[in-house]
């Protein structure tokens, strides 16, 4: 197999906007007659997934190749040398923004392993959450882990089972792990897609004539021109061969708790999650905000991008003018190079100002998806009052985040989370607000599917807001503040 790599710039990482961090991008191809070149548009598409690092592997009928790299796609998938190396009918690719694992070459996706039945390739979004354990496992009867990725954990129990077919070698290791995952995985004759019993991140299939393909949105369908077919169900393993189409359900059922995050800011707002579109769901959310937090003001505006929508829907049920009071400079920020920590702490001015023809002698309702730590809030706000605003008043389109994400979200720890240590009040006069209201789960949840909550079994996981954590967490049993990154830090990187 033929591997290239290449390497980021150090300064290139992204500035803390105080977001949630996406998790993975991922996407698969089969068969096409330029395979890997559509995998790069549609990481291209799945960018705002996973920003650190990506990788492509095709498969020729001879051999796999690969090139994996730190940075964006459009950085790194541009070179007629690297895509003409990249020959192949098949491919997969993964758009990285890591939950376990530092950011090393070695742990780009996807990860590629030579097994007695052939090659395999294997791109995974979410994070497994007994990774650590079965890992410690693993290497007590001699496994050699070449990367601190919880996915390898997956290619080393594919390894050691003894059945024969690949997907049985991949039911046989999955009935293994715990947690979440969306797996595309490539062999020399399969493409084969998964889903983890619970559903929890997204994955969908599309067809361009008798090319199909494997994605985590449908917006990464819509760049290459394939039209959406379904979206692969929770427990489901699709295989793709040439024969065609084969669906497996092995794993014991489950209530389906798909991330309900997804809705709120994760997906692209074009993108259709379990055949909803995300913008007209963002905007329902922002209807029903203004339904349960109305106040009396002159205009709505949104914190740019991710709050546009939900402002709009605010704005529409609360029959208050939306207007842009806050330019965004979409030229700063994911590949800023940071001069000095100073500038660093000038990130929100760089990225966001106050436009005072708008706000001047206003009282405005800011509307936002999510607040993590109120760092970012805080600038905001201060910001909206020097461009004149005479009152702000802050609606966010989410229940306040208490609880951090196990499931292949970057979140901090839980005593950073501003709604984990104060009550709304006092979050209100921290952020410099005159009100602070957020959306309720069960207002949440009417909003995206139109149902109530049942809160002894809940429709979605909401875990990040409830603290319900559907699957167990097994590798941070009794550190429940520790972020997932935190759980491989006694793995020593080299
Ligand atoms: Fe999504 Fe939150 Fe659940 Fe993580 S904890 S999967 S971000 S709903």
């Amino acid at each position: 197999m033929t591997d290239t790599i290449t390497s980021m710039n150090d300064s290139q990482h992204p500035f803390d906007d105080d977001k949630l961090h996406e998790e993975c991008g991922v996407f698969g191809i089969f068969t096409h007659s330029d395979a890997a070149a559509c995998v790069a548009l549609g990481l291209h598409a799945l960018q705002h997934r996973g920003q650190e690092a990506a990788g492509i592997v095709s498969f020729d009928g001879q051999g796999f190749h690969t090139h994996r790299a730190l940075g964006l796609v459009g950085d790194n998938f541009n070179s007629p040398d690297i895509m003409n190396k990249l020959k192949g009918y098949a491919a997969v690719g993964h758009n990285r923004y890591s939950t376990t694992g530092d950011t090393l070459l070695r742990n780009v996706q996807p990860l590629y392993g030579d097994f007695s039945f052939g090659g395999l390739a294997v791109s995974h979004n979410g994070n497994l959450t007994n990774a650590m354990t079965l890992r410690k496992q693993l290497i007590d009867i001699g496994c050699l882990f070449q990367s601190t990725s919880d996915t390898e954990v997956i290619i080393h129990l594919i390894a050691l089972s003894k059945q024969t077919s690949v997907e049985d070698r991949l039911i046989d290791a999955l009935s293994r792990v715990e947690g979440a995952y969306s797996l595309v995985v490539m062999s020399n004759d399969r493409l084969i897609g998964v889903r983890d019993p619970y559903g929890v991140r997204p994955l969908v299939m599309g067809r361009l004539g008798d090319t199909y393909i494997l994605a985590s949105e449908t917006c990464a369908l819509d760049i290459v021109g394939a039209t959406y077919v379904r979206d692969i169900e929770a427990g489901e393993i699709v295989i793709i061969e040439p024969s065609g189409v084969r669906s497996l359900k092995p794993f014991r059922k489950t209530q389906k708790r798909f991330c309900i995050f997804e809705y709120v800011y994760f997906s692209r707002p074009d993108s259709f999650s379990e055949g909803q579109n995300v913008y007209e769901t963002r905007q329902r959310i922002g209807a029903m905000l203004s339904r349960e937090a109305p106040i009396d003001a002159d205009v709505v505006v949104p914190v740019p991008d991710s709050g546009i929508p939900g402002a709009i829907g605010y704005a529409k049920e609360s029959g208050i003018p939306f207007e842009l009071g806050i330019i965004r400079n979409h030229y700063v920020g994911r590949t800023f190079i940071e001069p000095s920590e100073h500038v660093r702490h000038l990130g929100v001015k760089l990225k966001h100002n106050g436009n005072r023809a708008v706000l001047e002698g206003k009282r405005v309702i800011l509307v936002d998806d999510s607040i993590v730590r109120g760092t970012t809030s805080k600038k905001i706000v201060t910001m909206v009052r020097e461009a004149g605003a005479l009152e702000v008043h802050m609606r966010i389109a989410s229940p306040p985040t208490t609880h951090s994400c196990f499931y292949g979200v970057d979140t901090p720890t839980r005593d950073q989370l501003l709604a984990a240590r104060y009550d709304v009040a006092e979050m209100a006069r921290l952020i410099g607000v005159d009100s602070l209201a957020f959306i309720s789960l069960d207002g949440m949840y009417q909003a995206v599917a139109g149902i109530h909550r049942n809160h002894n079994a809940p429709q979605f996981c909401d875990a990040c807001f409830s603290g319900d954590y559907p699957i167990p967490l097994t590798d941070a049993d009794g550190a429940a503040n520790n972020k997932q990154k935190d759980l491989f830090s006694e793995v020593t990187e080299v």
